[in-house]
């Protein structure tokens, strides 16, 4: 065998993906290419009754948005097709049959009313478990308690049946976990899980593991909930005669809630007001009504900022370096370096990432985003002083969607007016020298640098005595609508001394100091 690393990511296609799924995708992802490897995409969708419509479309649009494409999957082909499980179903007969052959599996035919009647047995003796194992199948009927011609005629019969998995007695399970180190369970604890179900499909755990093998993996990488899994996978490998080529395992860590508190749901999302799935999507929620998933790429997160945010949830490069590319991702990454603790899910810092994202973008690249919405607004706006607003809006925004909410006054005439900031700065002195101001500047050229219009300020203070502070706030609140913003010199310039001195006088005139407060 080569030792060429193949990894996949196998989602079942059951609703929208969370961002846990995610970042296991991810981290498949750097691994496979980090090694100069293959990453397939998987579609386990044997479940028919979790199906959902439109959930492997989202699947492939999120890792899309992510910038993870998978070298072999149902879109991009490859030689171990089809990569859907759906379209497998022939293969996984042969398999099953083969453990029946071996005695490494049975048929079962016991009906709804005996599995609950065998609950209620082991419930009422206080059993240590409830479970179809290797003690209670001696009591139930399968083909290792009928006789062989019975097994034959409840076949011929077409009576339904499941194949269950013949779990051994007394064996030690020892899975060497990438991340976990040793996990040693003991196969008493285990089921005779089912392998086919009575409709003829393969369960997940049959279907997993055949396709694993078959598509060649070297490495499973995926969530800590499949850990429980995993014994019972390893004592597969062993029944098909496949254990020499067994993939290595690694169960990442959980995503947990802000406050550590257990695994991250949506309901903690939707409770905080943050997303927890990678793009927006409407799909039946638990109980089968219709919900609205809340994606980040919606929410106005870069792609750059979220995949760097999501690769360090669960994993550390060792060093405070914060900020990786995809590129360097790749490079830094191993599994070696995978916490073995829970993730805490920290909204503020994916924010933090986004703003360390859009400072590193050009100006130009910012416009386009600024022009979508001015286009979806339909705002008319002078191309070549776009740049000139992203530059200046760049260090104050975190979303790409504020350049439009924080910086609309570069468009729109103000019409309303922040009432505190009246009432603290909206004083006869102000309006004196805003009146002032407002002449001079109706007089100059309409194109005015930052330096001239602080200039013929700065003498119309000298002139009147009245230092800067006194009324810089009062004539923002005339050119903006409100306090804070970029540099106002900047912003008189951008405007236009014409713009600018209309927008004083329609503040003059308007602007009333409320006196009921
Ligand atoms: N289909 C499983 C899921 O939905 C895959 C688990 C695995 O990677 O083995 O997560």
């Amino acid at each position: 065998m080569s030792n060429e690393v193949r990894v996949r990511f196998a989602p079942s296609p059951t609703g929208a993906l969370h961002i846990g799924g995610l970042r296991t995708a991810m981290y498949n992802y750097l691994f496979a290419r980090k090694h100069n490897g293959t990453m397939i995409l998987r579609i386990e969708d044997t479940d028919q009754s979790r199906y959902v419509d439109g959930a492997e479309e989202y699947i492939k649009e999120s890792l899309k948005w992510a910038g993870i494409l998978p070298d072999e999957g149902p879109n991009a082909g490859g030689p171990y097709g089809p990569y859907r499980q759906s379209e497998r179903k022939d293969i996984y007969g042969q398999y099953a049959q083969q453990l029946l052959n071996s005695g490494k599996a049975y048929y079962a035919f016991d009906t709804t009313e005996e599995l609950d009647a065998l609950r209620q047995r082991l419930k009422e003796a206080k059993a240590n478990s409830l479970q179809y194992n290797a003690i209670t199948r001696m009591q139930m009927k399968n083909s290792l308690t009928l006789s062989a011609q019975e097994v034959e005629k409840r076949l011929a019969a077409g009576e339904p049946y499941v194949i269950r998995f013949k779990i051994p007695l007394k064996e030690d399970i020892r899975i060497n976990d990438m991340v976990r180190d040793w996990v040693v369970v003991h196969s008493s604890t285990l089921d005779d899980k089912i392998l086919v179900k009575s409709d003829g499909m393969p369960t997940y755990h049959l279907a997993n593991v055949v396709d694993d093998h078959l598509m060649k993996i070297t490495h499973v990488i995926r969530g800590e909930e499949w850990l429980p899994s995993a014994p019972l996978h390893v004592l597969l490998y062993r029944a098909l005669g496949w254990e020499g080529t067994m993939p290595q395992f690694a169960h990442l860590p959980l995503l947990l809630k802000p406050d550590g508190n257990g695994k991250l749901s949506k309901r903690d999302g939707d409770k905080l007001g943050f997303p927890v799935f990678p793009i927006n999507g409407d799909f039946p929620g638990k109980t089968g009504k219709p919900e609205h998933f809340s994606g980040f790429r919606e929410a106005g997160y870069l792609p750059e900022a979220f995949v760097n945010f999501l690769a360090l949830l669960g994993w550390n490069p060792g060093t405070e370096q914060e900020l990786f590319s995809l590129e360097e991702l790749v490079r830094h990454f191993s599994l070696e370096r995978i916490n073995k603790a829970g993730a805490k899910f920290d909204i503020e810092k994916a924010r933090w990432f986004n703003q360390q994202y859009i400072k590193q973008k050009s100006p130009s690249e910012l416009s386009t985003y600024l022009i979508k919405e001015l286009k979806n607004q339909d705002i008319d706006y002078k191309e070549h002083l776009l740049e000139r607003i992203c530059d200046l809006m760049q260090e104050r925004i975190d979303f790409p969607f504020q350049l439009w909410t924080e910086g609309q006054f570069f468009f729109l005439k103000p019409t309303t007016f922040d009432q505190q900031l009246i009432a603290k700065k909206w004083t006869d002195e102000a309006i004196t020298i805003l009146t002032a101001y407002q002449a001079s500047l109706a007089e100059s050229s309409d194109s005015i640098s930052a330096e001239e219009a602080r200039d013929i300020l700065s003498n119309i203070l000298d002139t009147k005595g009245v230092k800067m502070g006194k009324v810089m706030q009062a004539l923002r609140l005339a050119i903006t609508g409100r306090g804070g913003g970029p540099d106002l010199m900047e912003i008189i310039s951008i405007l236009g001394s014409d713009e600018v001195a209309d927008r004083i006088q329609y503040a003059i005139d308007n602007v009333k100091v409320s006196t009921s407060n």
